[in-house]
């Protein structure tokens, strides 16, 4: 079994490399921390001038790293990459080459905007069933939904906390004590308060998670195995006469570092020292007091592909209709997330620019190796010229025997041994593009772990991506399909990588519902899965965190120049002088 499945990604990866990978990339290294001897990238000697990247945001860390590899700014319209903040104009899309890459999508704020993003969950819980779609607090969006507010606010006696609309970093943010307390003459957001969070030593914390998606149509999406928890820096209370303090009940770093008592991580050796942790240290720390870490994340990674399937349709139209090429677009999100005790994780909010501010050394190691990362992942033109062509465009199965190609990890490959070899001489120019970009992208995943599709995310929201196809219809091709039967690209997608999907019937497709609330029950039970029965199970999305939270696989920096990682011994730490 091992074999066949090493034997079949040589296959899938030769065929790759003869035939679709057109431009040669640029191999992306993080930028080692400032004061490091280690050389940048040096000219390739080639005769092409050297790849030009427009940067219209104030992040050094992005600049550093497009400097560092080997890359020159320009103003100008010769980019390979754009790196630019929200709200760019459909202009600039249109006139993209397919080889240039930018960091957004058009609509993207969909996602990132606290009342769209409540709007869309809303739709979903009414055709999904409210059980899947629990995780966001219970919000209202004043002053247009002040009546139903008002109804809920006197019939509850919980907290809610409001955030002016298209706020950030915690401005603005407070605990209502009183309804007098209302702004009237703007939009604000009022949400449950979640009022028992997660404690480590007493304090308050959140979870930034970084989330790449490369395309919404079809959806491909990353989970970074590393990210930031940050901490309140005064311990949690809800005593009345702690209501209103913010350094006790928000966690944004922004609004924390102003506190006397914050305390700053100082050396990225120790990432689990001060009010800003690594994920990892996170991680290690709740593992060492009992908690089910798998557990909470396999909830995350739940939440996580549930929000973007509730917006990939609105983004994936919108980028149809504005951009030339589905290649052009990306985004790397910054989902930040609460976690109650009962290790049920809330999405607090999703950041479109999430902050590449590199404030510490353990900021700057994340985020120099997350952006490496993102960057070979979405594959970045290098200027030379293409490889040429072979002149016959062969086409077979995945099952030939290609040429040897350089061994891939296993893991890193999506093959479906019980499904016989996809024919790829069938598959259109359109689609073979698809599936080369898709396992190109797997083959340079390094520190991102795939979110979706994989064979249990397809499996699992398979009704989902089911009712959309009726919407979305292209049309289905060959032998993967039955006759006149439409699916989306995503499900295109997940067939050439996973086999054909299972074929319900229209009415469970209309009842939608009942299928994934009850997928959402059987998830726990399904989480403790082991690596051998994982191909066999349903609905549970843990064989692609397995790698995450292994012990045995730590997050590997080892790009990254300076003192090699030595993890402080569990249990250790020190939010407090
Ligand atoms: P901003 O975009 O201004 O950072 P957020 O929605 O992320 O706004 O909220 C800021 C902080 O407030 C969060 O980091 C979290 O600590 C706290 N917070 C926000 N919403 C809630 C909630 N519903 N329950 C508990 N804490 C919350």
């Amino acid at each position: 079994m091992k074999h066949q499945l090493e034997s079949r990604l040589t296959e899938v990866l030769s065929c790759l490399s003869s035939r679709c990978m057109e431009s040669p990339t640029i191999q992306f290294q993080p930028v080692p921390l400032q004061g490091s001897k280690a050389a940048s990238k040096k000219a390739s000697g080639s005769s092409c001038p050297p790849p030009a990247f427009l940067l219209n945001a104030e992040a050094p860390i992005l600049q550093e790293t497009f400097q560092h590899n080997g890359m020159i700014p320009t103003l100008c319209s010769d980019y390979v990459i754009q790196w630019s903040g929200p709200n760019i104009r459909d202009a600039v899309y249109q006139s993209m080459m397919e080889w240039q890459r930018i960091n957004h999508f058009p609509g993207s704020t969909e996602l990132t905007r606290k009342d769209r993003l409540w709007m869309h969950f809303a739709q979903m819980a009414k055709s999904y069933g409210k059980g899947c779609f629990d995780f966001v607090p219970e919000t209202y969006v004043l002053p247009d939904q002040f009546d139903s507010f008002l109804t809920c606010y006197q019939r509850s006696r919980c907290t809610w906390i409001v955030k002016p609309n298209a706020s950030s970093r915690g401005r603005g943010i407070f605990l209502l004590s009183d309804l007098s307390e209302l702004p009237l003459d703007e939009t604000v957001v009022v949400s449950r308060y979640i009022d028992d969070p997660l404690l480590i030593q007493g304090f308050k914390f959140d979870l930034r998670v970084y989330v790449l998606v490369t395309s919404y149509d079809p959806l491909k999406a990353y989970i970074y195995r590393e990210g930031l928890t940050r901490f309140a820096s005064a311990p949690y209370s809800t005593k009345g006469e702690h209501i209103q303090d913010a350094f006790r009940h928000l966690t944004n770093y922004s609004i924390n570092k102003n506190s006397e008592s914050f305390v700053e991580n100082s050396d990225m050796r120790a990432d689990n020292v001060g009010h800003k942790w690594s994920l990892s240290a996170l991680n290690k720390h709740l593992r060492c007091v009992g908690v089910d870490v798998n557990l909470m994340w396999a909830r995350i990674n739940d939440l996580i592909v549930k929000t973007l399937l509730s917006v990939e349709p609105s983004i994936s139209s919108r980028t149809r209709q504005v951009t030339g090429s589905r290649e052009n677009c990306f985004e790397l999100y910054g989902f930040d997330v609460l976690v109650d005790n009962d290790l049920k994780p809330w999405l607090l909010e999703v950041n479109l620019s999430p902050s590449m501010q590199a404030e510490s050394p353990l900021d700057w190691q994340i985020k120099s190796s997350l952006l490496a990362d993102t960057f070979n992942i979405v594959g970045v033109c290098s200027n030379e010229r293409p490889a040429p062509k072979p002149n016959d465009r062969m086409r077979a199965s995945y099952s030939q025997p290609w040429k040897a190609a350089a061994s891939p990890k296993k893991e890193d490959f999506p093959v479906d041994e019980t499904h016989a070899p996809l024919v790829l001489n069938v598959l259109s120019d359109a689609n073979l593009k698809m599936l080369a970009k898709a396992v190109g992208e797997r083959s340079r995943c390094r520190n991102f772990v795939p979110l979706y599709p994989t064979r249990a995310a397809v499996k699992r929201y398979g009704i989902i991506t089911e009712a959309r196809a009726q919407q979305l219809a292209v049309p289905r091709m060959g032998p993967l399909t039955g006759a006149n039967r439409c699916v989306s690209q995503s499900q295109m997608l997940a067939s050439m990588l996973y086999g054909p999907f299972p074929r319900r019937s229209a009415i469970e497709v209309r009842n939608v519902g009942a299928p994934l609330e009850v997928s959402s029950q059987i998830l726990d039970e399904n989480l403790a899965e082991t690596p051998e029965n994982r191909d066999t199970s349903p609905v549970s999305l843990v064989p692609d965190l397995d790698s995450v939270l292994q012990a045995s696989s730590p997050i590997s920096f080892k790009d990254c120049p300076g003192p090699p990682s030595s993890p402080s011994p569990c249990p250790r730490w020190w939010i407090l002088r």
